[in-house]
């Protein structure tokens, strides 16, 4: 399992993509990262489940846009416990703390890198239910939890791997984020906050004078600390 695509910033920023391939409707991987998905699939299939996308790549002006309706109060911000919480209340530098614990900063989301996409199965969605990747849906006790189990034996397999599988520094736990680990290890090593200021260049990033000065710490916390160990 080696990637043998030339890593760019703008790849790793979400302002490429070229190196993507369809995976299905419009949902697209690093081609690489699809024919192990396509993989993992057949298998899951065979194990009875519809193991499908819920969001794949997402560029950078995705990003963009809904880190600034968060952080405008366009768009909610919810707490560890998925509720929404009073933004009005909040310093900056609380309120970019508060949606980074979901949401990544543009130029910054693991969705960019063409190896990470969130899963479901609508197979065991009931009828009168909406996707909403809250964990209660795939932990015990949720109707995703059987995927979650089966993942969590064969996923390794096809080179997959939870990156938000325990709370590290403060982004939450993501049972239904997958991560393509051959791509993923290697453009993780290269992310930095250099190249994310790069990124940001002339582009309108809401609570940036905040984010700019506490970039390091921001890094530490909530990009670095991911979970890298397939
Ligand atoms: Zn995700």
């Amino acid at each position: 399992m080696t990637i043998t695509t030339t890593i760019t910033l703008d790849m790793i920023t979400g302002r490429s993509t070229g190196h993507l391939a369809t995976l299905s409707g419009n949902h697209r991987l690093h081609s690489d990262a699809v024919t192990a998905f396509q993989a993992m699939q057949a298998a899951a299939r065979e194990a009875g489940f519809d193991l499908q996308p819920a969001s794949t790549f997402r560029d950078f002006q995705r990003q963009q846009a809904i880190w600034n309706a968060k952080f405008r109060g366009e768009r909610p911000v919810l707490d560890a416990d998925s509720r929404p919480i009073d933004i009005s209340i909040m310093s900056e530098g609380e309120l970019c703390r508060a949606i980074l614990r979901w949401s990544a900063l543009p130029g910054a989301s693991r969705h960019h890198w063409g190896s990470d996409l969130d899963i479901y199965d609508p197979s065991l969605l009931p009828a009168e239910h909406k996707l909403q990747l809250e964990p209660w849906e795939y932990n015990v006790g949720g109707y995703f939890h059987p995927l979650t189990t089966w993942l969590s034996a064969n996923m390794k397999k096809y080179g997959f791997y939870r990156p938000f599988e325990n709370e590290q520094g403060g982004v939450a736990v993501e049972p239904w984020h997958l991560s393509y680990y051959p791509l993923a290890n290697q453009i993780q090593r290269l992310l930095t906050p250099t190249s994310l200021l790069a990124a940001w260049e002339n582009e309108e990033i809401a609570g940036s004078t905040w984010l700019v000065k506490h970039l390091d710490e921001i890094f530490a916390q909530y990009i670095t600390k991911v979970n890298e160990v397939m």
